[in-house]
């Protein structure tokens, strides 16, 4: 029964796609975050929605970062 193989395959693949989502991996520079610790005073900042290039400010030391998210959908802060 080829087709009912084929069936199982793609089942799988399915399962590859669900993991890579919840890594943020797929998703690139198109992920979002809801949170960042500052790299400065490490404190764990709470926030809006943010993506790739947008503008946050630290809640305890008032320092401002850019979001840089890279192809692995791994956030970097460059301090402005
Ligand atoms: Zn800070």
């Amino acid at each position: 029964m080829p087709r009912d193989r084929l069936d199982d395959f793609s089942g799988q693949d399915e399962d590859e796609d669900r993991k890579d989502k919840k890594s943020g991996k797929s998703l690139g520079t198109k992920r979002r975050f809801e949170e960042f610790e500052c790299p400065i005073c490490s404190a764990n900042n709470p926030c809006d929605t943010f993506g790739n290039g947008d503008e946050l400010i630290c809640n305890w030391c008032g320092l401002s970062y850019k979001a840089l998210v890279d192809d692995e959908g791994n956030l970097r802060l460059k301090e402005l």
